[in-house]
């Protein structure tokens, strides 16, 4: 069976579903089961409410402060199911609430998603990724035609209401591209997080 919570370098990650609307060139998924203390993120079902509640009753959260939603999917494609297990682990452990995420959640569910993720969600990480429509759609190969414009006004709602929202790219980028998507964040009002390529 898949591990739903895992660690990685002293974080602790809920794994809710291996769905994604992308398909990205880079995902960590086409070439590892697993990340950190976990040895396999695949599940052979996704997993129900009451087996992610199972498994965060399982889990000895002393030392954590946050608790983040992050792949071996995208959080997002389960949005029912990611905010009754926000709300269970803040009611149970007063942990922080994050979710990383491909911006991507509105165009999925069809609907605006940000109020319900305000309610529950401490931060918000967006992955970015590049600098314009065409050269995202090559790297994440989203299943809408509108994914980039629809990525940035989603994280400009986020922005709005959830306390602390970040657009992120990894460094791997060109100068030149990093330079587009700082200004492209600045414009928005949002704070640009640019991770080191592990
Ligand atoms: S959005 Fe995340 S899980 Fe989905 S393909 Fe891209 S990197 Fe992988």
């Amino acid at each position: 069976m898949a591990d739903i919570i895992y660690t990685y370098k002293n974080q602790v990650y809920a794994n809710i579903t291996n769905k994604c609307d992308c398909a990205c060139t880079f995902c960590v998924r086409t070439y590892h089961d697993g990340i950190g203390e976990s040895e396999n993120l695949w599940h052979k079902k996704n997993p129900t409410v009451e087996e992610v509640k199972a498994a965060i009753d399982a889990f000895d959260f002393t030392g954590y402060e946050e608790f983040v939603f992050c792949g071996y999917g995208e959080p997002t494609c389960e949005i029912d199911m990611l905010i009754e297990v926000a709300k269970y682990v803040k009611e149970k452990t007063g942990l922080r609430i994050r979710v990383n995420t491909n911006g991507l959640g509105n165009l999925y569910n069809k609907r605006d998603i940000v109020p319900d993720l305000a309610q529950v969600i401490d931060s918000i990480s967006i992955s970015l990724n590049a600098p314009d429509a065409e050269s995202y759609n090559k790297v994440t190969r989203p299943q809408f035609e509108n994914a980039y414009e629809a990525l940035l006004d989603f994280a400009e709602s986020c922005n709005k209401v959830i306390p602390k929202t970040q657009l992120s790219i990894v460094d791997v980028l060109s100068p030149e591209d990093i330079k587009k998507c700082q200004e492209i964040a600045d414009s928005r009002g949002i704070h640009l997080r640019i991770r080191k390529f592990e």
